[in-house]
């Protein structure tokens, strides 16, 4: 027969805060902190893998430093514990005279065990998830909240559009080409943005696709190839939330985009035949100023929100 002991050993932040954890998923294994007291408050809440969404009980996400950690300070405890037993059972006595056989033993604690040491890794990104408000750190930018499950998609987006518009306004106190430049890479980041943010948000949800596989190669650069995709992956219509002027402009400031990254911003037939702009000429440079740029950053952003309702609509509808 065997006795299991059982003891509790408290763990520690990092000086940022953050407490590591790892997914106990074999195939992912991923490592990432969270802050606790931020985020859902609540007992037994289970805990979300940022990169694989695994859910499981928080007492399956141990670290394995934390749990060689864990396992010295175990047997420090029963280290300690040996000796005070062994110094109340066998109190220090005098050799007694008569018919005592007398052994003697000595018991010299030695020096306690070794704790094991660690330092919680440095990650990439820290994060505050915007449904729920917990503090996170994760490798990469893309992520589930550990807390809540919900994916930052849209919320990195967002982060990108501010910044976008912050080199709007910077284009407007400086002038000439450095002005042109701004408004140029204001609209190249924006569009940069809703591709790295489309093929995040249709990848983690290639389970709704009709042919998951294909989601892979989906770009989001070209809108019209985009909405025709989408349409046949998803069943979702990306221009409803836009009027047909709204739509053609969003169109033409993504071919705008494509022609600045790749022709230096000269019109070829492609753009006008893509785009519909009546007024640009071929082998002269496109039209663009920061008022159109900031229409738009603001028409991407409500597109990421139209993307990102419609995938949610399509998730409560297949479970
Ligand atoms: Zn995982
Ligand atoms: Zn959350």
């Amino acid at each position: 027969m065997s006795d299991t002991f059982k003891f509790s050993i408290p763990m520690k932040n990092d000086e940022e805060g953050f407490f590591g954890r790892e997914c106990p998923n074999e195939e992912c294994l991923g490592y990432f902190k969270i802050e606790l007291g931020t985020g859902l408050q609540g007992e037994d809440l289970p805990c979300h893998c940022p990169y694989c969404g695994h859910v499981g009980p928080h007492d399956t996400f141990w670290t394995q430093d934390q749990l060689e950690y864990a396992r010295s300070a175990a047997m420090r405890e029963v280290q300690k514990y040996v000796g005070d037993m062994l110094k109340r059972t066998f109190p220090p006595s005098r050799p007694r005279r008569g018919d005592f056989i007398s052994i003697t033993f000595q018991y010299k604690p030695g020096r306690p065990l070794p704790l094991y040491r660690y330092e919680e890794k440095q990650l990439e990104t820290a994060l505050v998830c915007s449904e729920c408000g917990l503090r996170y750190a994760v490798y990469g930018v893309f992520a589930h909240c550990p807390d809540c499950g919900s994916h930052n998609s849209l919320q990195i987006l967002k982060a990108n559009l501010d910044l976008a518009s912050k080199e709007l306004e910077l284009s407007i106190t400086v002038e000439g080409l450095l002005a042109d430049q701004l408004v140029a890479d204001a609209l190249e980041n924006g569009v940069s943005a809703f591709d790295a943010f489309g093929r995040e948000s249709f990848r983690v949800n290639s389970g709704l696709a009709t042919a998951p596989d294909e989601v892979a190669r989906i770009s989001c650069q070209n809108l019209e190839s985009l909405k025709s995709r989408i349409s046949k992956l998803f069943g979702i219509d990306l221009t409803t939330s836009f009027t047909v002027e709204e739509w053609r402009l969003l169109v033409q400031g993504f071919q705008k985009r494509h022609l600045i990254a790749h022709r230096m911003g000269v019109v070829d037939q492609a753009y006008i035949s893509n785009s519909g702009d009546l007024r640009a000429v071929v082998g002269r440079k496109v039209d663009l100023d920061s008022k159109e740029v900031s229409v738009i950053l603001l028409l991407v952003r409500r597109l990421g929100h139209h993307v990102q309702d419609a995938l949610r609509a399509k998730r409560a509808e297949a479970s």
